[in-house]
């Protein structure tokens, strides 16, 4: 059975990176009939933050990319914490001590700076000395050291042994034949001095005993992996297959960094980005469909029907804010007025009962109403959440009237006419577009004014604001009553 992880460290916000894999594994399981598996990795507790694991998963949850299996939803591999997996670790880490794949060390950190720095004078890559490396394991360490140092309970940590000059070489599928000489690699620690393991030796225990088939992270895990498939050897377990996404950059093709831009998915969801828009965006950051497709916007369900790691990209992907725009438009576009209706609602629950409002609640909450909305404003806004917050006017009054609008449109005679013309409205037996806007045009001609010169007093009565759709359109949406309340309560 294919099973995939996503395996975030909670150290803060998800970023966009994290989204990728996240999503990549996601769809690669659901592709695939299989399991998508949420994984906490806290073992670097130095740099936890707290809430992070929380706001992890809301995100997630806000992505739609919910787990088959995780810490609140646990399937039969648990704990999905790894900081409840401790004695698991151990376990593990004494199998490879045992065989003599892992040693103690208790050299100081005092004394491991000043090795490194007498390696770096020699111009030497600095590695650990092996000071500690039993004699047994070919080292000069005395077993009876070694025990004296153990009985009298010192610190220490536990290394692999990493075997001298040897190719280390694991098939990727998005790279293919990756090879790394092992003498460029120093002797990992693998647990802790606090009992805690390293992430190498964590990630593949419990990739191993989660039965993960597919490893679907960034490249900048690539480095890691031989140390991985070492570890992999060292146990006698199988591979599972390793997919590596390329790189994430800047537009000037530097690795993406916080100082060019946002890079925290919750940048995005607060700029009022929806979901679909992000996936879709986060999606064609290294993968793409191929074979001569120009096809740019999918939902998610065509992800899934089409996802394959075998279409990652190697070369970095660049983070491009505008195209992220232009596929959330497309996605406010493409969408029916009934999904968009949803979405409206989504944003517009939370405002209900904090801003005054002559529309009551059913009316505004309809679908049918929230429908007419949609038809109105979708070729207008750049983001979903913008049909409440560019378009205030449907559900809510105005809480101020444009200043410059009222400067230049509203003349000594506004008041007036505007009464005259919610009088006509007050008065109208059907209140639809047309009898709407033939009532403007004959107050107008009554005053003697130009339709522009009421048409635009009347939209800044009724909605607050300079510009929009049509306005006979606004008014029969917004119904008889509200607009005559409205005009009375601009003219006051
Ligand atoms: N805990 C690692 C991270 O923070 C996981 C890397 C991996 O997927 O192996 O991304």
């Amino acid at each position: 059975k294919i099973r995939t992880r996503f395996a975030p460290s909670p150290t803060g916000h998800l970023h966009i990176g994290g989204l990728r894999t996240a999503l990549y594994n996601y769809l690669f399981a659901k592709r695939n009939n299989g399991d998508f598996v949420l994984r906490i990795e806290d073992t670097d507790q130095a740099r936890l933050m707290p809430d992070a694991i929380e706001m992890i998963l809301q995100t997630l949850t806000w992505a739609g990319l919910d787990p088959d299996e995780s810490f609140d939803k646990p399937g039969k591999y648990g704990p999905y914490i790894q900081s409840q997996r401790l004695d698991i670790y151990k376990k593990y880490c004494d199998v490879l001590i045992k065989e003599g794949k892992a040693y103690y060390c208790f050299s100081t950190s005092d004394e491991l700076e000043e090795s490194r720095k007498l390696q770096q004078k020699q111009g030497l890559q600095p590695k650990y000395n092996r000071k500690w490396l039993p004699e047994y394991m070919g080292g000069d360490m005395p077993q009876s050291k070694i025990k004296d140092a153990l009985d009298r309970g010192q610190p220490k940590v536990v290394r692999m042994k990493i075997p001298e000059k040897e190719m280390i070489s694991f098939n990727d599928v998005v790279r293919g034949r990756v090879e790394f000489d092992s003498s460029v690699i120093d002797d990992q620690i693998l647990l802790k001095a606090d009992g805690f393991p390293t992430y190498h030796l964590a990630v593949v225990v419990d990739d191993y005993l989660m039965e993960i088939s597919h490893v679907i992270r960034g490249e900048e895990w690539l480095s890691s992996t031989p140390k991985h498939v070492l570890l992999y050897n060292f146990f006698g377990w199988d591979l599972p297959v390793f997919a590596h996404a390329p790189l994430l950059l800047n537009p000037d093709r530097t690795k993406l960094s916080k100082r060019q831009g946002d890079v925290s998915v919750e940048d995005y969801i607060k700029k009022g980005f929806s979901s679909e828009a992000l996936l879709n965006f986060v999606a064609l950051l290294g993968w793409n469909e191929g074979s001569g497709t120009e096809q740019e916007i999918y939902t998610m369900q065509e992800l899934v029907n089409k996802f394959s790691l075998e279409r990652i990209g190697r070369s970095g992907a660049v983070f491009n804010v505008e195209k992220l725009s232009w596929v959330e438009k497309s996605h406010i576009r493409l969408a029916t007025d009934g999904d968009i209706a949803k979405k409206i609602l989504i944003h517009l629950k939370p405002l209900i009962g904090t801003r005054p409002s002559l529309l009551s609640d059913e009316v505004i909450q309809s679908s049918e109403y929230l429908c007419s909305v949609a038809a109105l404003m979708k070729e207008r806004v750049d983001f979903f959440s913008e049909f409440v917050t560019f378009s205030s006017y449907f559900f809510f009054e105005p809480d101020h009237y444009d200043e410059e609008g009222i400067r230049k449109r509203w003349t000594a005679a506004t008041n007036d006419t505007l009464l005259c013309f919610a009088d006509r409205l007050k008065n109208l037996n059907l209140f639809d577009v047309g009898n709407i806007e033939d009532s403007l045009k004959l107050v107008a001609e009554e005053k003697n004014v130009k339709t522009a010169a009421l048409v635009h007093p009347v939209r800044i009565a009724v909605t607050g604001v300079t510009f929009g759709p049509s306005l006979y359109h606004i008014l029969e949406l917004i119904g008889q009553d509200v607009s005559v309340k409205r005009l009375h309560n601009a003219v006051k």
